[in-house]
């Protein structure tokens, strides 16, 4: 069974068949000018972050130990939505991009989609909304970086204050509401 609970920093885990739990947290490092080097790929860098996490859920495994850790790259797109098009002037390479750190369900819509445009089919899958040009960017370096660190952090204070159920101050919120909702547009209050 999977679960995964609503904030952004969500906390996602599953059962394994051998009985062990699988427990993932987004905490993601952001790479300064979309250079994606090793340390996005082996034992995660903030086990210690998820371990925390995991010990506050289940406080009743504080005896059991921690096997590994692992972590990986993903892209966000800048409304958190995925979009698929042809490559500027190679109209003969298809992209999809921009799953946004869900793409386990969506990648699979993501194929049909892939599908219908290469075979040059006119159904629902190459005329669904995802299939778009002029998709926004982020801001340029350093700003991006910057910007990136700052909302985290914001979405992080937010997160942790109701996790002690107490109120965001407005600062925080509006700089934590900069961040893209993705599937699930909720009231940001
Ligand atoms: C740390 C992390 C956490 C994530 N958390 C979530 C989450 O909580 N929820 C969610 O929905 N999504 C999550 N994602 C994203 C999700 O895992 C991916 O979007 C999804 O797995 C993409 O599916 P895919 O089939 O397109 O690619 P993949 O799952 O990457 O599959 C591609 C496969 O192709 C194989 N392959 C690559 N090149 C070759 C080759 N040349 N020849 C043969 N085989 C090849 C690879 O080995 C791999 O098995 C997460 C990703 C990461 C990295």
């Amino acid at each position: 069974m999977a679960i995964c609970d609503s904030r952004m920093f969500l906390n996602y885990y599953r059962n394994a068949p051998d009985g062990r739990i699988v427990f993932g947290k987004s905490l993601g490092h952001f790479a300064f000018a979309g250079q994606v080097a090793n340390y996005y790929e082996g034992p995660s860098h903030r086990a210690g972050e998820v371990e925390e996490s995991f010990r506050n859920l289940y406080p009743m495994l504080d005896g059991m130990d921690i096997e590994s850790s692992w972590t990986g790259p993903i892209d966000r797109s800048v409304d958190g939505l995925p979009f698929f098009g042809y490559l500027d002037n190679h109209p003969d390479i298809l992209f999809g991009i921009g799953f946004s750190g869900q793409g386990v369900g969506p990648t699979v819509l993501g194929g049909k989609i892939l599908a219908s445009l290469a075979l040059d089919q006119k159904d629902h899958w190459s005329n669904c909304g995802l299939v778009r040009e002029g998709v926004d960017n982020f801001p340029v370096e350093p700003f991006r970086y910057v910007g990136s660190v700052l909302v985290r952090e914001a979405l992080r204070r937010k997160e942790g204050l109701e996790d002690r159920s107490r109120r965001t101050d407005p600062l925080t919120l509006a700089i934590a509401n900069l961040a893209p909702v993705g599937y699930v547009p909720s009231k940001r209050d």
